[in-house]
């Protein structure tokens, strides 16, 4: 039995054909895997089934997972109650990144986490993320990162979010560690001439190759998605992205954020808002100005 992982962002054939929401790859690409057989260990409860560590870790990582998916829902999708998975997520923890690169088609050395969604005529036929789970942590820390991903798929049937707001609004579901890390990472790669205009950014469908151009897109992608967010709140980013694919970017700019052209974005990174932790936010969070 084999199935397919989509590494790119866009694999073309038309609306919810095989296009995959994915995360951390270094290059496009589409490989495939023998399924791996039910583990002993392997847990599967409400919308997820986890694989690779031993049953009392893998039921703390559901219930950390169905707590993630229940956020992204709320917070991005104004979803309080969606509707249970038809398919459930898998989640792979693997135990060292000689696995973990096996098992996702070889992605950039410092990644900790992979997305993979097949999408049929009507429906999802597979949810998939792969996650490293060598540290400490009972629950792997890119865990709420990639749900992000698998959970915005939900809502952009029609083919994936634009690549920088996938991997931003991900990023913001990451411990402030690892923003405060991307953060760095894009403002020594803005030193270095290594940033983007944001009309660039925002016209990027693939990611860009090579690490260190990587680092500085997850940084400077999180960075615009950070200052909108906080300019409204993170439902009004999504009807943002959706009415950008319907009227073009700048029509929606002006409409949800009333910024007169992309090049107004070089705001989202003179002025550094405050660490958002979306991944932590409670219901009646307010995040606005
Ligand atoms: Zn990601």
């Amino acid at each position: 039995m084999q199935r397919v992982l989509f590494l790119s962002g866009r694999t073309g054939g038309g609306p919810r054909a095989a296009a995959a929401a994915t995360a951390h790859a270094t290059r496009a690409a589409v490989v495939s895997w023998l399924a791996i057989p039910l583990a002993s260990a392997a847990v599967a409860d409400g919308n997820f089934r986890v694989v690779g560590v031993a049953a009392d870790r893998a039921a703390a990582i559901v219930t950390a997972a169905e707590e993630a998916r229940s956020t992204a829902f709320t917070t991005l999708l104004d979803q309080p109650a969606p509707a249970a998975w038809r398919v459930r997520c898998e989640v792979h923890v693997h135990h060292d990144p000689g696995a973990f690169a096996a098992a996702v088609g070889g992605p950039p050395a410092a990644a900790r986490g992979a997305t993979s969604i097949e999408f049929g005529e009507t429906d999802v036929l597979l949810r998939r993320i792969d996650v490293m789970g060598d540290g400490s942590a009972v629950v792997p820390d890119a865990l709420a990162h990639e749900i992000v991903h698998v959970v915005l798929a939900d809502h952009f049937v029609a083919g994936p979010p634009p690549r920088w707001a996938d991997e931003g609004l991900a990023v913001l579901f990451d411990a402030a560690d690892i923003q405060r890390r991307h953060d760095a990472d894009f403002r020594t790669g803005q030193d270095h001439g290594l940033a983007w205009s944001p009309r660039d950014l925002l016209m990027l469908d693939q990611l860009p190759s090579g690490t260190p151009r990587q680092r500085v897109f997850y940084g400077q992608s999180a960075a615009v998605v950070r200052w909108l967010v906080a300019r409204r709140d993170p439902a009004t980013f999504i009807r943002f992205l959706d009415d950008s694919a319907v009227r073009g970017t700048e029509a929606a700019l002006q409409a949800h954020y009333d910024l007169d052209s992309i090049a107004a974005l070089e705001q989202a990174w003179r002025e550094v808002p405050a660490f958002t932790l979306l991944g932590m936010t409670s219901p009646n969070r307010q995040s606005g100005e």
